[in-house]
């Protein structure tokens, strides 16, 4: 007999992804770091959740009919995740991202069968951003629904419901801290939300990258940004619907140079290939455990989100020429290839 059970449908995959302690991270922060494998989902990221809770949310309000289609903008992730949400329950999908993002995430999109429209990346102000795109593609288009991940509450519904309910039982209830960087948001207020409803005291931290405007918003009240990070997939510039009210009780600011080293050495000393979120998170949970400890908290248990695999940058963070052209270090195993140019 197994305990693992047998699921009905390939959708039930998603979700109840496994957690791990992260030994670098923890010995870096002196207290247990956890990490969240959302990498383990079908679609490779933590995004697979939001598309199918916007899909089945669009289906209970009648929206989104049999034969319809989703029309979405993204970095990439929620495309993925939703083109199979929407192959399983058979509906069409339409993307629309920004053309600087990875190249497999591109190439995964078209080979899942999603059409794929590109437009240059701009402002969020700019009418042509990939957000208001898909908006009106979806307008123009017959029975199709606009997922509007940004503002469409059913994103962070799904870490209320799921990743913080995981989290909770995961820790055994004993969980001092949680933080993660945002995108759309969706994960930090959902998961914020859901633990605080478990503990009002687990500390909800912001794990901002440069360029992204949230952690002066939540440091002085300002949306302010400052430098600029190549990470895909975060770093937000405004309150999204998803984060109205999130619960964010304190705020780190990471560069990319820390997120690359602990992607670095995540995968050399512990096996595990991940996107530069990941690293970014994992820097910002190792900053708020130190941050616990200092205030006096006794071997605080901290958790952040492993977003997406590393598999998903091959042509970008783990291209030496891609790291130098971007004024990037190289990772030390793959500078032997530079070294000849
Ligand atoms: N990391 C990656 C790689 C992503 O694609 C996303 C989603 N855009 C995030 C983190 C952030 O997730 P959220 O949209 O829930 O804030």
């Amino acid at each position: 007999m197994t305990a693992i059970p047998v699921r009905q449908s390939p959708l039930d995959l998603i979700g109840n992804t496994p957690l791990v302690r992260l030994s670098g991270p923890s010995e870096a922060a002196g207290c247990d770091i956890y990490g969240k494998c959302e990498f383990a989902n079908p679609g490779a990221s933590v995004k697979d959740r939001a598309a199918l809770f916007i899909v089945r949310d669009a289906e209970a309000r009648g929206e989104l009919k049999p034969g319809g289609c989703v029309v979405e903008g993204t970095a990439g992730n929620t495309g993925i995740g939703m083109a199979l949400v929407c192959n399983a329950l058979g509906y069409r999908t339409i993307i629309v991202m920004p053309d600087n993002q990875s190249r497999e995430k591109m190439d995964t999109l078209r080979a899942l069968g999603a059409e794929l429209v590109t437009v240059p990346p701009t402002k969020y102000s700019d009418c042509n951003h990939f957000v208001h795109t898909s908006r009106r593609l979806a307008e123009e288009t017959q029975n199709a629904i606009w997922a509007n991940q940004f503002d469409n509450t059913a994103n962070r519904k799904a870490h209320i419901e799921g990743t913080a309910r995981e989290i909770w039982e995961q820790m055994d209830g004993r969980i001092d801290g949680f933080t993660c960087a945002a995108g759309t948001g969706g994960t930090i207020a959902g998961v914020g939300m859901g633990l605080k409803e478990f503990d009002e005291d687990v500390i909800i931290a912001l794990t901002d990258p440069h360029g992204a405007a949230l952690y002066s918003y939540y440091a002085d009240g300002e949306l302010k940004a400052e430098g600029s990070s190549v990470a895909e997939g975060i770093g937000q510039g405004r309150i999204t619907g998803n984060l109205e009210g999130a619960p964010i009780d304190t705020q780190f600011r990471i560069s990319d140079e820390e997120g690359l080293e602990w992607v670095a050495r995540l995968l050399r000393e512990e096996g595990l290939c991940l996107g530069l979120s990941s690293g970014i998170n994992v820097a910002g949970a190792v900053a708020l455990g130190k941050q616990l400890r200092a205030q006096g908290r006794a071997a605080p248990r901290v958790v952040t989100i492993l977003c997406d695999t590393g598999f998903r940058y091959l042509s970008s963070l783990y291209d030496p020429a891609w790291l130098k052209a971007k004024g990037l270090p190289v990772f030390p195993w793959l500078s032997a290839e530079t070294a000849q140019d």
